[in-house]
């Protein structure tokens, strides 16, 4: 392999912060470049929708490491520059700011953006969405003791905000255009236990819902849906999914399906270029996916920057998801198959289950509510594919 002195990493968020730290652990000693576009340290998005939006912890809770770590590891972050360009054959990379830094490898690690709504109103004060610290501070800074919220869409962020705001009293409605909750993630009876424990508690849960506009001078006031019913909002959170950020690697003629496209060790089409976490997109099993979670931005972080050293890193973890609602910990692990059948086995002394989707005779996923051992166990039978026994098990 030909010398590699300087390293350049684009996006400073978790995947390529855990990508940077690993590169000096591994005992990479060349220059380390890590790029953002925002004004924050490398930092977890978990908490922004759950307990740094909810006032129970401050945005420097998130950040993975203080800027005098980074500076001890010798990893310069060069904040508020978005590059715009990446000349493959020079080597190099432009931001809009006019900086321009050479590689001998560079990662890619610009994760992904919410898909926004293009609707009238779209643009009044009070319509949020949810990425970044700033994005949060922003909802936070709009509530208020009489906040009326409307969730427009029913997927994971939506509903944890929905769940974090209406336990501390305020007025939520979620629309959901499908007749699923989560419906891309989670079986329909999944799905319903999701549905029934929003209901439970209140909020306003409305399937098949059809934005019409939202409405207001300047501010929002309110969300008209297409059956002409008019709901009041003083904050509206849009949450309607994430698009990968791979425009960089598509103009330079990498090669991208949803996101971009990387072998088991994060190898792009290009050999001196890296992808990793929510904007890529990688082999499992037999298929390809884009993981948008936080396990696998750290594990992919990790994993790349090994490769790019040339170190073999160990077997990929099986992909694990989470979420908190209300008193609720779900936990997801391994991808669930369209055609896997689900068995459910009650957990009583915690007020939980656990579901197994099984495949062939072998356990390929498990979706545990408040049962964080069991998913641990079924976790490892997961990885062992021994052939898995259904008895006492109720098939949902
Ligand atoms: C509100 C919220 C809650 C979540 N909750 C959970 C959860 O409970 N459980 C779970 O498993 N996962 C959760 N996730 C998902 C998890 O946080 C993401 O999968 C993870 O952050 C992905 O990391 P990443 O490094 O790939 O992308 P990011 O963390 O998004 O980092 C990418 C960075 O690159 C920057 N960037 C992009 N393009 C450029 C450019 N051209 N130049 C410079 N910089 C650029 C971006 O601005 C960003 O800062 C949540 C995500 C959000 C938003």
């Amino acid at each position: 392999m030909t010398k590699v002195n300087d390293i350049v990493i684009i996006g400073a968020g978790q995947s390529g912060g855990w990508a940077a730290k690993t590169l000096r652990d591994s005992g990479f000693t060349g220059s380390v470049q890590l790029i953002g576009d925002e004004s924050h340290l490398p930092y977890e998005r978990p908490p922004l929708s759950k307990q740094v939006l909810l006032g129970e912890f401050e945005p420097g809770a998130c950040q993975l490491w203080s800027s005098e770590r980074l500076e001890e590891l010798g990893i310069k972050a060069e904040l508020g520059n978005h590059v715009e360009l990446v000349d493959r054959r020079g080597g190099q990379v432009v931001c809009r700011e006019g900086k321009s830094f050479r590689f001998d490898q560079l990662l890619l690690a610009t994760g992904s953006r919410p898909r926004r709504l293009i609707c009238e109103g779209g643009e009044l004060a009070g319509v949020h969405y949810l990425r970044t610290i700033d994005d949060c501070m922003a909802i936070r800074a709009s509530l208020g003791p009489d906040t009326r919220l409307v969730v427009v869409g029913g997927g994971w962020i939506g509903l944890e905000v929905a769940a974090g705001l209406r336990a501390r009293g305020a007025h939520v409605t979620v629309l959901e255009t499908s007749e699923h909750l989560c419906g891309r993630s989670l079986s329909p009876s999944l799905s319903k236990y999701f549905l029934e424990q929003h209901l439970r508690r209140g909020v306003d849960v409305r399937l098949g819902a059809r934005l019409k506009r939202f409405v207001g001078k300047g501010r929002i006031q309110g969300v008209e849906l297409d059956d002409g019913s008019m709901l009041d909002a003083t904050v509206v959170l849009v949450g309607i999914g994430a698009i990968p950020n791979d425009e960089l690697a598509r103009s330079c003629g990498l090669e991208v399906g949803n996101g971009i496209v990387v072998d088991e060790h994060c190898r792009t089409s290009d050999p001196r270029i890296f992808a990793c976490g929510d904007v890529s997109d990688q082999p499992l099993g037999e298929g390809r996916v884009r993981l948008e979670s936080w396990k696998n931005a750290q594990d992919q972080g990790v994993a790349a920057a090994k490769a790019m050293l040339g170190i073999d890193s160990l077997a990929r973890e099986l992909p694990w998801f989470w979420s908190d609602q209300f008193d609720i910990n779900f936990q997801l692990v391994g991808i669930v198959p369209p055609t896997a059948q689900q068995y459910r086995k009650a957990n009583a002394s915690e007020n939980g289950f656990i579901d197994f989707f099984v495949q062939e005779g072998r356990l390929v996923a498990a979706a545990a509510i408040n049962s964080p051992r069991e998913l641990r166990e079924a976790k490892r039978a997961i990885q062992k594919a021994l052939p898995f026994c259904v008895d006492g098990l109720v098939l949902v």
